[in-house]
């Protein structure tokens, strides 16, 4: 293979670090292009968004009426789930919120949510992930060295929002995703979180010792049972709003919410991974798909986010710290973090996964709207 010539889209701030961009003759890379299609079909930062979002709270409302709950929301304490939590308090929403913790909270994480409860009132249902589960998993992972180390906890964070959510007869999840920000989604960089059968692969593959009562969904579950079956919805309110982090910081302070010094601040192995591990081991910056999200999107100007890419992923003594905090939470010495970060890459593809069970099922998906005349496709 002949390496690439670098190159980074004229439009937004998108690079070759992604193997499969492209570009257009004009220098525009599919990215910011595709980011287009979003506006009208799931992003609607205008007045469409704004009936859409009422006729949305007032779904939720009716679903909840004569009970304690009308919704599910998860809460992490980052800037998204905080803001929708806020804004589900100001739509007079009673959101049975739960937080699942998977041992990497920052104490400004902790702080943070208990701003926000006591804030709107609500009641805080935490789920804490048995830490050796967690502990093995992320081991497995960072020795496998696929892409994405952010698995194990992202997995677990729904897998126990939508099982409780279930469980409660909750049809509602409320979802901090929005396009605003995170439109812009190399996929190369990633393997789908919500694959169990790869999840399980890597832990049979890397693992040391079996799991507990690590929160699993499987691909029925997730397809099909809780979505059909239980009439599960995930919504993503902040799509049907202008969003913007400087605003939503500006609203979240006013309560004491305060802000994280680095993107993902809310959970130290997320930081970590984020601003050490991917772009040392891989050369993918997630700033860079934030960034051209926020260009995309009309949140801020090329130029600046190339200035903002000028700065340091990490402060050295930052890093010394973090990283110290890593090794003893993860019971691994200096010299074991650095097998792991040496580690041979792999792709998740590497193994076994539900790719071709996900193809086929939205193969199926496509002819079954087609015959019916409505999308009945989940997780738009
Ligand atoms: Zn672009």
């Amino acid at each position: 293979m002949t390496e690439r010539e670098y190159q980074v889209c004229a439009f937004c701030v998108m690079d070759t670090s992604d193997p499969d961009i492209t570009f257009d003759t004009n220098g525009r890379c599919n990215h910011c292009r595709d980011f287009e299609t979003l506006r009208g079909t799931v992003w609607f930062p205008d007045d469409e968004g704004a009936r859409r979002l009422e006729r949305m709270i007032e779904e939720v409302k009716d679903e909840g009426r004569g009970r304690d709950y009308d919704c599910v929301l998860g809460l992490s304490g980052g800037i998204d789930s905080s803001y929708l939590a806020l804004k589900a308090h100001e739509w007079g929403l009673h959101p049975l919120v739960v937080h699942v913790d998977a041992g990497w909270n920052s104490e400004l994480a902790v702080q943070n949510i208990e701003r926000v409860i006591k804030h709107c009132g609500y009641e805080l249902h935490t789920h804490v992930v048995n830490w050796e589960d967690m502990r093995e998993l992320q081991l497995s992972y960072l020795r496998a060295a696929v892409a994405n180390q952010d698995v194990p906890q992202d997995h677990a964070f729904f897998a126990g929002l939508y099982h409780f959510a279930t469980e409660n007869k909750i049809r509602y999840v409320l979802n901090g995703g929005n396009a605003a920000t995170e439109g812009v989604f190399p996929e190369a960089w990633h393997g789908a979180a919500m694959d169990a059968k790869n999840l399980k692969a890597i832990h049979k593959a890397y693992g040391t010792q079996p799991l507990t009562d690590y929160p699993l969904i499987s691909f029925s579950q997730y397809y099909f049972w809780y979505p059909i079956a239980k009439r599960m919805t995930p919504v993503r309110p902040l799509n049907l709003m202008p969003y913007s982090k400087e605003q939503a910081v500006t609203e979240l302070e006013k309560i004491g919410w305060r802000s994280y010094p680095r993107k993902h601040g809310e959970s130290l192995f997320t930081k970590f991974f984020q601003n050490y591990y991917l772009p040392t081991k891989f050369g993918y910056d997630k700033r860079r798909p934030h960034l051209s999200s926020l260009i995309a999107s009309g949140g801020i100007t090329r130029e600046r986010a190339l200035e903002l890419l000028d700065e340091p992923l990490y402060e050295e003594e930052e890093l010394r710290r973090d990283r110290q905090y890593l090794c003893r939470k993860l019971r691994i010495s200096d010299m074991e973090f650095e097998d792991l970060m040496g580690r041979p890459i792999h792709h998740y593809t590497d193994f076994a996964n539900w790719d071709r069970k996900y193809a086929r099922m939205k193969a199926a998906q496509t002819r079954i709207s087609r015959v019916l005349g409505r999308d009945v496709s989940v997780y738009r």
